[in-house]
């Protein structure tokens, strides 16, 4: 193609004049852009390959400008300019000066004619292709930011806005456009170590300013030249337009600027100019990369967020106000206001959870296909036997959830359920009905627990209420070995056994059941839907049919996250806990002086009382000989992820209460002092807790495995030792275990961690510890539901609830706890989609077809 760089000339000059005019529609004496551009494309569109599809781009995104407004004629010519890049690359023609530097666009070079799709190339190339590797693409790397796909996803985790000097506010983390003046590099002494102050002075048209940064300085001349080099050494020369960005001090008249980052204007010239009012992206980072590197390149990618093709059907995007994806990206890196910004980032949360709820609700209806399930009735039979057996009266909320699993299990449709409750509101009895349900329509039932003591400690607990009504119940762990397992083994093969309690040991080689019709997947706040369909694919031997699954959680979710990770099951709220149950006082009383609560916890058992306390969570990496103190620390930034409960750790655990415990013979003399922890045999966690229930027991020292199930009505205490180390949902679930009688409880996190001033609820709610947070919110609410949206805020959904475990994406743009309305908004559409095209089938449910298969191996890989 020898006159090819002339043929796009003569699309790319006119598209650069109508830039420079402004987008006024001037640049074609006579006639619009839009008529010149189609008629370009018809007289040089190849008829086949891959720049046909380019060109047929490049004609469709030119549609309609005749009657745009100037600022979606701004991104028009800016995709159309893209677009003849790409163009160009392909057909190997150099491509023109232009003033600027070499955009990104333009620098992601393609390697070779082959691709299959440009458009994919442009998108696929890496951040930087020429010659050496720069230092920062490296380390760019690290935060899995290989390509300009990968940049355009790398979303901003905040904004800085760009003010005036003038408008500088003391304190304040601002950007400013300014021009550098005198700089000043002056060498300073300080405690031992050799320090650089630089300063330079900057102005804008409202003011002037001084910005300082200390820099340290190894001695050594290469590393000092190269860490002066750094963007942070203020390496500009008077003149040199940038844009800066710091925390502001006011000395007297003088705005002193602390320095964070500065990039060259010209850097990031995309033709759309800075002003103030704008925001400037501040993007998660890593050591040794700077905003200052990135901005420049994300600058650059507002062209190639252009041509990202757009998932959304444009008359869904049209019913829900959203943007095209590409504007949708361009502006969230790159916001022109503050509303730019959140229409933006409503488009992209939307994107987020529209996509999770389509694979939902595409195997909800997979799983509700008619038929599938088992009919299981008796309902009321079982109900009647139960009530009989039970020492009170069932709440409204439990008839209610108890109805639903009836109604559900009655359909012959498969149940999939997931029932939520408070610490406290009666969850068990609600799991007995369904396992005794389960049992009379002459089916097994199984609970299946992610943990071995879990495991336990709900054998324990069901145990006597089953045996009420004549129901034998066992357990299978990892830890039931020889005789005990070949009897269960033997027992769930040929039927005998009915209900079993286990770990996963449940769903391995060698363990097959009769005719399983339930199973109930205890999620306690950690691990997931893995390994439900692997339980739920051990139907048995003598039936077809899938056993039906309930999911009980022990503390609430949030509703955000429940719609998100449950999504695809049906949902029954415990929302009413049983009659005359207090509100549990609790306090937050420094660990130094223990001897108030002390004092207390005599008070209460001299009253015939019974206390609880926990002893401190040991790190487990303490335990691997890591350095405790770090490890601690590193654990408090993340906000005390509750540990995993391994063996190890376990049997640490055990010490620390044992320790505990003697300790406090001394503190408590004459006390009938107990012990109960994870090491302790079956049988003599038994006994402990049956001396407990008979009050043969004042105190019991104990660790996190009192989370569950126990449950003795007449402990009216809960001392929990370090507190700030534990994470939220625990703590909770913990507290639970007082208030269960009519008596007046009491909880104390016992913590050396500074209390928050005030009394309000609220109050401290810019505190950033997660710690103290964490022990504040204890102390201001009894809700669990309150409980969660707090803790899924300060650890966001990858942490909570193991979400990360369920391959479920942490959002980027979408906020956990506040965008419900735009999730519910989502979810409706989602299912209404659905609804209307089942299998995606339309040409334009094509991207969302893709991507909800992806999502769905994705999920069906971790179900097992
Ligand atoms: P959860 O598992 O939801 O935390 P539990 O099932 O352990 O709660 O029940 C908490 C306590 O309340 C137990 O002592 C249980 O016996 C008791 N309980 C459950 N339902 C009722 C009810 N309807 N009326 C009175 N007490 C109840
Ligand atoms: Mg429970």
């Amino acid at each position: 193609m020898p006159d090819f760089a002339a043929t796009l000339d003569a699309l790319r000059k006119p598209l650069a004049l109508e830039a420079r005019r402004g987008c006024q529609d001037t640049a074609i004496a006579g006639r619009s852009l839009e008529v010149y551009v189609a008629d370009w494309v018809r007289r040089y569109q190849p008829s086949d390959g891959p720049a046909f599809s380019l060109f047929a781009r490049l004609r469709a995104s030119f549609v309609g400008y005749r009657k745009a407004p100037p600022p979606q004629r701004r991104d028009m010519v800016a995709a159309a300019l893209a677009l003849l890049d790409e163009i160009a690359r392909l057909a190997g023609s150099p491509e023109p000066t232009r003033s600027s530097k070499p955009s990104a666009t333009r620098r992601a070079r393609a390697t070779g004619g082959d691709r299959e799709s440009l458009d994919a190339a442009a998108l696929d190339l890496p951040l930087s292709s020429r010659g050496r590797r720069p230092l920062w693409a490296e380390r760019a790397e690290r935060l899995g930011l290989r390509t300009n796909r990968d940049l355009l996803w790398h979303l901003p985790r905040d904004h800085t806005p760009i003010v005036p000097l003038a408008r500088a506010q003391d304190g304040q983390r601002a950007a400013f456009l300014v021009t550098a003046g005198r700089r000043e590099v002056t060498p300073r002494r300080r405690g031992g170590q050799f320090l650089t102050l630089c300063s330079l002075e900057v102005s804008d048209d409202t003011g002037s300013a001084i910005v300082t940064s200390f820099l340290r300085r190894p001695r050594g001349g290469a590393r000092a030249q190269a860490i002066l080099r750094s963007p942070i050494a203020l390496n500009f020369t008077a003149g040199a337009r940038l844009l800066i960005e710091g925390t502001v001090g006011r000395a007297g008249c003088v705005i002193d600027i602390q320095f964070l980052d500065a990039t060259p204007l010209e850097r990031l010239d995309d033709g759309r100019p800075l002003r103030p009012g704008h925001l400037v992206p501040i993007y998660p980072l890593t050591e040794g990369l700077y905003q200052s590197q990135l901005r420049p390149l994300t600058r650059q990618l507002g062209r190639l967020a252009s041509i990202l093709p757009e998932p959304l059907p444009p008359e869904l995007r049209r019913q829900h106000g959203l943007p095209p994806l590409g504007l949708a990206l361009r502006d969230f890196h790159w916001p022109p206001s503050a509303a730019a910004r959140e229409r933006a980032r409503r488009r992209l949360a939307f994107d987020e959870f529209f996509t999770i709820q389509l694979a939902l609700a595409h195997r909800k209806r997979e799983n509700a296909a008619p038929g599938c399930g088992r009919r299981l009735v008796g309902a009321d039979r079982v109900l009647a036997r139960l009530e009989a057996a039970l020492p009170f009266r069932l709440t409204a909320a439990q008839r209610r959830v108890m109805g639903e699993v009836a109604a559900d299990f009655a359909s012959g449709n498969s149940t999939n359920r997931l029932i939520q409750g408070d610490v406290g509101s009666g969850k068990t009895v609600v799991a007995v009905f369904a396992l005794l349900l389960a049992v009379e329509n002459g089916g097994q039932a199984a609970l299946m627990t992610p943990t071995e003591i879990l495991a336990e400690q709900h054998y324990l607990v069901l145990r006597p209420l089953l045996e009420a009504v004549g129901v034998p119940v066992s357990l299978l762990t990892g830890s039931v070995r020889g005789k005990d397992r070949e009897r269960v083994l033997a027992g769930l093969a040929d039927g005998r056994l009915p209900v079993i309690v286990g770990t996963h040991a449940l769903i391995q080689e060698g363990v097959s059941f009769a005719d399983l019709g339930l199973v109930i997947v205890d999620e306690q706040h950690r691990f997931g839907v893995v390994q439900r369909a692997a339980l739920r694919a051990k139907s048995g031997a003598t039936s077809t049919a899938r056993p039906e699954t309930l999911v009980m959680t022990a503390t609430p979710i949030p509703r955000t996250l429940a719609l998100t990770l449950y999504g695809d099951l049906d949902i029954s709220i415990l929302d009413e806990s049983p009659p005359g149950r207090q509100k549990i006082e609790t306090r937050w009383a420094r660990r130094g002086q223990p001897a108030a609560v002390w004092d207390f916890v005599r008070g209460q058992v001299a009253q015939g009382r019974q206390a609880y306390i926990v002893c401190p969570l040991i790190e487990e990496s303490a335990f691997a000989g890591d350095d405790s103190a770090v490890v601690a620390k590193a654990t408090m930034a993340k906000s005390a992820v509750p540990l995993r409960r391994t063996k190890a750790s376990e049997s640490l655990q055990a010490e620390a209460a044992t320790r505990l415990a003697a300790e406090l013979g001394s503190v408590f003399p004459g006390f009938r002092i107990g012990l109960l922890h994870g090491r302790l045999k079956l049988v003599d966690k038994e006994k402990v807790m049956n001396a407990l229930r008979a009050r043969e027991l004042d105190l019991l020292v104990t660790t996190t495995v009192i989370e569950v199930g126990v449950d003795i009505p007449n402990a009216t205490v809960m001392v929990i030792l370090n507190a700030e180390r534990f994470g939220l949902a625990q703590l909770h679930q913990l507290r639970g275990r007082v208030g269960r009688g009519a008596e007046q409880s009491h909880c104390f996190l016992l913590s050396d961690v500074e209390p928050i001033p005030g009394k309000n609820i609220g109050d401290g709610a810019d505190v950033q510890d997660p710690a103290r947070r964490r022990l504040r919110t204890l102390c201001q609410t009894a809700d669990g539901f309150a409980v969660a949206e707090e803790d899924l805020r300060l650890r966001g959904p990858g942490e909570f609830y193991g979400a990360r475990q369920h391959g479920l994406p942490d959002f980027r743009a979408a906020r956990a706890v506040e965008d419900l309305p735009l999730l519910l908004e989502a979810r409706q559409a989602a299912f209404a989609l659905l609804e209307a095209d089942p299998g995606l089938d339309a040409a334009e449910h094509a991207l969302l077809r893709e991507r909800v298969a992806a999502l769905r191996a994705q999920l069906e890989r971790l179900d097992g």
